[in-house]
């Protein structure tokens, strides 16, 4: 179907009331009205980032866009986007988080309780592709893998303006976990920025906070972070010997307001599993470290 031509928004962020009501105002004060609205897309399926368009879909028939791997991989999973979630806290199990966190993480992940936002997304939208524009606009849109498996950014060029997602964020790193164990998400994500170097995008619009001015030093930033995070995830799995990546995650030096591992809320520790894990992988894929399976628990140890 021919998409109209008119005001489209790019990541219109959560399905919750207040952030519903915010977006609608910041259309209305922009002289647009929501129902003049010709698509919403994604940059990736995030829940912050995404389920808003499973209302205003809803309420106002507006065509749904998302990246074509996010909705293959994620969204049209088995289970859907839980099913995703579930089997990722599975993976984490195996990779030595205790069960009781796992199943606590589960209780309040946000994800899970956007089933119903996500099963019309999953339903309604229509798949955007890599190299792809977005409709009605001299945007297009190239692959960006890592932060989620088939994010996209939305470039003009060269040197030009760029809507770059949770791919480069100001003064925060996007996460970047591990989903599968025959993936290699940091590695993708490290080809990604690498790209957005090459790219420079002037400036760079992320997924939150302010704009970035230089997308090029801001990738460079980040390139430099993962490779000193890599050396020192190597550096606790040589003192440990062999451990499991639970066991790594608690002795990373994560900038976090927290003093001990102990205090961190499990959405914390989440997270570091998840970064942990992506780091291990990519330097399995580099020859650094290997992992070994006792008892159906993995454990890690380097080369
Ligand atoms: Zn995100």
């Amino acid at each position: 179907m021919e998409t109209r031509c008119g005001p489209a928004l790019v990541d219109p962020g959560m399905h919750y009331a207040p952030s519903l009501l915010a977006l609608l105002r910041a259309l209305r004060l922009l002289g647009i009205d929501p129902g003049e609205l010709a698509y919403v897309a994604a940059t990736h399926f995030h829940v912050d980032h995404l389920t808003a368009a499973a209302v205003l879909r809803e309420a106002l028939g507006v065509k749904v866009l998302v990246p074509r791997g996010d909705l293959a991989e994620v969204l049209r999973y088995e289970g859907g986007v839980e099913g995703f979630i579930r089997d990722t806290l599975e993976l984490f199990t195996r990779h030595g988080m205790p069960q009781d966190e796992a199943k606590e993480i589960l209780g309040y992940h946000p994800a899970l309780r956007a089933a119903d936002a996500y099963e019309v997304i999953a339903k309604e939208a229509e798949p955007l592709a890599p190299g792809e524009p977005l409709p009605c606009t001299d945007y297009q849109a190239i692959p960006a893998p890592g932060h989620t498996p088939g994010h996209l950014i939305y470039t003009q060029g060269p040197g030009k303006p760029a809507l770059v997602g949770d791919t480069l964020l100001p003064g925060i790193t996007p996460h970047v976990t591990l989903h599968h164990e025959d993936t290699n998400p940091l590695g993708d994500y490290m080809e990604t920025l690498k790209r957005l170097e090459k790219l420079a995008p002037t400036p760079a619009l992320p997924g939150h906070r302010k704009p970035i001015s230089s997308g090029a030093a801001r990738a460079r930033e980040l390139l430099l972070h993962h490779e000193e995070r890599l050396q020192e995830v190597l550096g606790i799995l040589k003192q440990l010997g062999k451990a499991t990546a639970y066991d790594v995650a608690r002795l990373v030096k994560w900038r976090t307001r927290y003093d001990s591992w102990n205090q961190y809320p499990l959405p914390e520790r989440f997270f570091a599993m998840g970064e942990t894990l992506s780091h291990l992988r990519l330097l399995e894929e580099r020859g650094l470290a290997e992992k070994m399976e006792e008892n159906g628990v993995v454990k890690w140890r380097p080369t």
